[in-house]
């Protein structure tokens, strides 16, 4: 039982998956901070101070809070656009160089039209001198 519970955890992609959780929690508020911090106030500042939680309607006693639902809205378009761009980044900067392609190693023989290693200076297949 120990035996197993230990080849699990040792198991390469548990730890990975570990440290995927915690970088992605660690990332998580650092995205929440821009949104919260920098992009929220500008947004706010540019619809002249508008600020959507307040909105709501009185229905009797219900309150539809609609504005929280906007602000909700919107905060998830930023975020989306946000990792849009950053992974977009990420793999501009994983590009690797196109490989160049492979030189040939066959030509065909004039003679019989065979497949034959491009350095042959006579044919195999039917002998004549290239
Ligand atoms: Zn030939």
């Amino acid at each position: 039982m120990w035996k197993e519970f230990k080849a699990f955890i040792m198991r390469g992609n548990v730890i990975d998956l570990a440290v995927g959780v915690i970088i992605g929690g660690a990332f998580g508020k650092i995205v929440a901070s821009l949104v919260n911090d920098i992009l929220m106030p500008l947004i706010g500042l540019l619809m002249g101070g508008v600020n959507f939680s307040g909105l709501a309607w009185q229905i009797g006693e219900a309150s539809i809070n609609y504005g929280m639902f906007l602000q909700t809205v919107v905060d998830f378009l930023i975020i989306a656009a946000a990792i849009f761009f950053i992974v977009k980044g990420i793999n501009q900067l994983q590009k690797k160089p196109e490989p160049a392609p492979a030189e040939p190693t066959t030509k065909e023989c004039p003679y019989c039209f065979s497949t034959i290693p491009i350095k042959a200076t006579r044919c195999p297949h039917c002998t004549s001198q290239l």
